[in-house]
């Protein structure tokens, strides 16, 4: 195993939304601003816990919605990171927003804050999609947040969802045409998962919602593959699009297996092998971190071997897939010792290409990655 250097990438982890989705099952409390405060206490907290500072080259605040804290909470939240994490000028610096949060103060407290790229979780520009999803802004609300973030020189990723209740093949096609007008440089193309504990996946058991079927789904996948790749994007990951030059760094360094920092509720660090997991709770992840107690919540220390195979699955996912001499020098494991049956396998059936040198995923192999894994990791 190769000795991995200090991270270059950290995330952080905003637990507060507006309102819960239906759909969403991420760690997060809705409607109770009255623990921002003690959240921002506990997160300085936490971020105390480094010895020294940490010059990032990527830092990302993902949730729950940032933005929900607005332009004073974003600065409040940045003034935290004070000496321990430090994005210099060229680091890329994302910040997630609801479309709905973005206004023309809160863009200006971004980019003092040195923030260089925004997500916006935009979902759907129709405004039947966005109710079919439960969400609470409309498709203006998007227009609005993308031209002004691009007024003040900010990056914009959009978040795209498929196979929403209801949602047609005609929609999706609609709403590709309209996300690739925006002239936004990256988007990200997520299907809907139906996931334990929500209020979706209830109605679902009751029969009050349905999912829209397989090979819909695949389809809208496909139509997504074709329509941004028509508009100049080039299909970097399984569900990212990004134009040339514009792909998530902060995302490519998980896909490379670098480590990383986390803090906040539900937040993972990885430091190349092992895994360590704050509770999800967000009121638990407070009462640990204020109490000085460790917030970690679960804690994966793979082998050497489980790392590798790890390695596997989130290079294929990439459109570049895996490099052989690459992947030895970075896990200290032949490729083929741990997966030349998949390949071959996948091979014959079209679904992976390998060159020698070089193995990656064809286009139908992309489609149906999620069924494939299973058979690299045992
Ligand atoms: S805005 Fe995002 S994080 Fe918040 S509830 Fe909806 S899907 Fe979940």
């Amino acid at each position: 195993m190769v000795s991995m250097p200090a991270p270059r990438h950290a995330y952080v982890h905003v637990p507060f939304c507006r309102h819960r989705c239906g759909y969403c099952d991420f760690a997060l409390v809705a409607g109770r601003d009255d623990l921002v405060d003690r959240y921002l206490t506990a997160l300085g907290r936490e971020v105390s816990r480094l010895d020294a500072p940490l010059v990032l080259d990527t830092l990302y605040l993902g949730g729950g919605t940032p933005s929900h804290l607005g332009a004073d909470g974003i600065r409040r939240l940045f003034a935290l990171f004070d000496t321990r994490l430090v994005a210099p000028a060229g680091a890329e610096v994302t910040v997630e927003a609801n479309p709905r949060d973005v206004s023309a103060r809160f863009v200006a407290a971004a980019r003092a804050c040195g923030v260089t790229r925004v997500s916006l979780g935009a979902q759907s520009l129709a405004p039947e999609t966005l109710r079919a999803l439960d969400r609470d802004h409309g498709p203006d609300d998007v227009r609005r947040a993308v031209g002004l973030l691009h007024e003040a020189g900010i990056d914009v990723n959009v978040d795209l969802m498929t196979a929403a209740p209801g949602q047609s093949l005609a929609a999706v096609d609609a709403d590709l045409g309209a996300v690739a007008a925006l002239g936004c440089r990256h988007v990200s193309v997520y299907c809907l998962t139906w996931e334990k504990g929500t209020a979706f996946e209830s109605q679902r058991r009751r029969g009050l919602l349905a999912p829209v079927g397989d090979a819909l789904e695949r389809a809208m996948f496909e139509l997504a593959i074709d329509r941004l790749a028509g508009a100049g994007y080039e299909h970097y990951e399984v569900s990212n699009f990004a134009r040339p030059g514009h792909r998530c760094r902060h995302n490519e360094a998980y896909w490379d297996c670098r480590p990383w920092e986390a803090f906040g509720p539900s937040a993972a660090r990885f430091d190349g092998r092992t895994r360590t997991t704050n509770h999800r709770s967000p009121t638990t992840w407070m009462t640990r971190v204020l109490a000085g107690t460790d917030p970690a919540g679960d804690v994966d220390a793979m082998t050497a071997e489980e790392a590798a195979r790890e390695r596997i699955v989130v290079g294929l996912r990439r459109r570049d897939g895996i490099d052989r001499a690459a992947f030895h020098s970075a896990s200290g494991f032949e490729l083929d010792a741990l997966a030349a049956g998949p390949i071959a396998r996948w091979r014959a059936q079209g679904l992976a290409t390998d060159d020698g040198r070089r193995v990656w995923l064809t286009r139908a192999g992309l489609v149906v990655s999620d069924g494939l894994w299973a058979d690299v990791l045992g």
